[in-house]
């Protein structure tokens, strides 16, 4: 692990998911993606921030054409607790009609945001809509989601690294782990 990133793996009270987990992972996520999207384009709409790498990898796994639009959803201020409320940043000029829509996030956790986006995107009629996630974790939902595939399971609890942030921190952590609660300072 490059130094600057092991000072900042002080902050985490564990390790949930290695670089090589995760990207072993994500290579398999591709491959079922190359399987059903054969001879089609995908138009990915991706989430951003939080989605940054882990699209960033899926994509390059990616063999059909691909078109990548990137929103941003928030329904968190800051904190590690839901607000309940979901803001998207839609392009105005984002036309999904007859489209295969490959919807990607980097966690499911309530499902409010992605099941505002999904309705958002069947709005428009879609050929075929696919949604994935990287994490998903295991609670109850406020909103239910058909998932596609997601990466991992993982229990409820808060989650930094390979794109995910506390405060706008820990997003260069090329592993996945639980923050130490006594910490950052
Ligand atoms: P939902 O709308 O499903 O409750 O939350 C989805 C969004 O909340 C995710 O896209 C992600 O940005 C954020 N989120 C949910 N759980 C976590 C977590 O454990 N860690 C981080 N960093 N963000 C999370
Ligand atoms: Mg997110």
């Amino acid at each position: 692990m490059p130094s600057a990133v092991t000072g900042v793996i002080h902050d985490l009270e564990r390790i949930l998911l290695t670089p090589e987990q995760i990207h072993a992972r994500v290579r398999e996520m591709a491959a079922r993606l190359n399987a059903e999207l054969a001879g089609k384009v995908a138009t990915v709409v991706a989430l951003m921030d939080g989605g940054l790498f882990f699209v960033a990898d899926l994509l390059r796994g990616l063999e059909m054409p691909v078109r990548l639009f990137t929103l941003s959803a928030s329904s968190y201020h800051g904190g590690t607790a839901t607000s309940g409320e979901v803001k998207v940043n839609w392009p105005a000029n984002l036309d999904l009609r007859g489209q295969d829509v490959l919807l990607l996030d980097d966690i499911l956790d309530t499902g409010l945001t992605l099941s505002v986006i999904r309705d958002r995107i069947l709005a428009q009629e879609p050929a075929s809509l696919r949604t994935c996630v990287l994490l998903s974790k295991r609670r109850q939902r406020l909103r239910d989601v058909p998932l596609d595939d997601a990466g991992f399971e993982i229990d409820d609890e808060f989650v930094v690294g390979y794109g995910m942030d506390y405060q706008g921190r820990f997003r260069n952590l090329p592993c996945i782990g639980i923050l130490n609660p006594n910490k950052p300072s």
